[in-house]
């Protein structure tokens, strides 16, 4: 495993040949989406043989991003890649895959709990996006390449993860990115209709059931909301769809820290966490196996969802604690 400058990671990726295999992480949102296809749309224009496999589906609303259709979603990967480019994630585990058969790997990540596997990474936790730390990797392989195909991509999941330029994250070099990205052909319009508005009514009647879910704990200070696998029965709403709901719970006052349980199967659950900034959700995801940023973070685990909540809650509570003592 050796960590690599911006700089060397940009002569790395030139220097690649053979076929190399991009993917990234499962549930892909659109900085993994984005960071995957813009990968291989650029490396393709520098003659690459690159192909994209994910693990999980594409959530619909990616649609309209050029090289989407090429982008295969499989169980598993069988054949043989000289390199494997993991984006937008540093757990083997979290690709989906039980092997991913490459001579050689490469973790290009922004998490600031990251613990990369592979022989070669770049981990930037200070920046929005992998997208945006991508794009500067890009720019010093050979900027003619950012045409409007990479640049689009990269666009997307700089906005998804940013929260449309308005998280913490979103710092004068993203916006000059962002306004690079626009000069070279993404358009912000095209992105926010695609992404935001595009909605299914699917969608709005399992808002309505999972806000019926809505509970406090910690005298007010966390918020939770669950979706059970029956909702989406009842609703037929993909999983996907529950995106953006995690910030109803967070946007009321007083709240810290919004919890989302999400029901995977019988006693498998999806816990994202979000937080104003006064507790580091991703230590306590970490705690649990998962990680994330200090705003955004999540893990996957079994058993009683009281039970789930009890443990998560004491946690908390000690995150609470210490923030009481300064
Ligand atoms: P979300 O709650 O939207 O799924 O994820 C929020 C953030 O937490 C993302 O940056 C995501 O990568 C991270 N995250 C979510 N679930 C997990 C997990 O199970 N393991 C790790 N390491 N990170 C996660
Ligand atoms: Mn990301």
């Amino acid at each position: 495993m050796k960590s690599l400058s911006r700089e060397e990671m940009a002569e790395l990726l030139k220097s690649l040949s053979g076929k190399i295999l991009i993917t990234t992480h499962k549930n892909p949102d659109g900085d993994a989406i984005g960071s995957s296809v813009g990968w291989r749309n650029f490396l393709k224009k520098l003659g690459k043989n690159v192909k994209v496999i994910l693990r999980d589906r594409i959530p619909y609303f990616f649609d309209f991003i050029p090289g989407i259709n090429d982008v295969e979603v499989r169980e598993e990967i069988s054949e043989e890649f000289d390199w494997v480019i993991i984006t937008d994630v540093s757990e083997a585990k979290r690709t989906g895959f039980e092997s991913l058969p490459a001579k050689r790997s490469i973790v290009i990540d922004h998490h600031i709990t990251a613990e990369p596997f592979s022989d070669y990474y770049i981990v930037e936790p200070e920046i929005s996006s992998t997208c945006e730390l991508s794009y500067h990797i890009m720019k010093l392989i050979d900027e003619s390449l950012i045409d409007r195909n990479v640049a689009l991509p990269i666009y997307t999941g700089i906005v998804t993860d940013t929260g449309s330029f308005s998280y913490t994250n979103t710092s004068p070099e993203t916006h000059h990115v962002a306004s690079e990205l626009i000069k070279r052909g993404a358009e912000p319009y095209l992105v926010r209709r695609n992404i935001f508005e595009r909605n299914r009514i699917n969608r709005f009647k399992l808002l309505e059931l999972v806000l019926r879910t809505l509970e406090f704990a910690l005298e007010g200070r966390v918020a939770h909301i669950t979706v059970y696998k029956r909702f989406l029965e009842e609703t037929k709403a993909y999983p996907e769809e529950t995106e953006g709901f995690i910030n109803y719970p967070r946007s009321i006052e007083g709240v810290e820290v919004a919890v989302f349980f999400k029901e995977i199967e019988e006693g498998k659950w999806k816990v994202s966490l979000r937080s104003k900034g006064s507790v580091n959700v991703a230590f306590v995801a970490k705690r649990f196996g998962g990680g994330g940023h200090v705003m955004a973070a999540g893990f996957e685990t079994e058993g009683n969802l009281e039970d789930i909540k009890k443990d998560l809650f004491r946690e908390l509570q000690v995150e609470f604690d210490k923030i009481s003592k300064l």
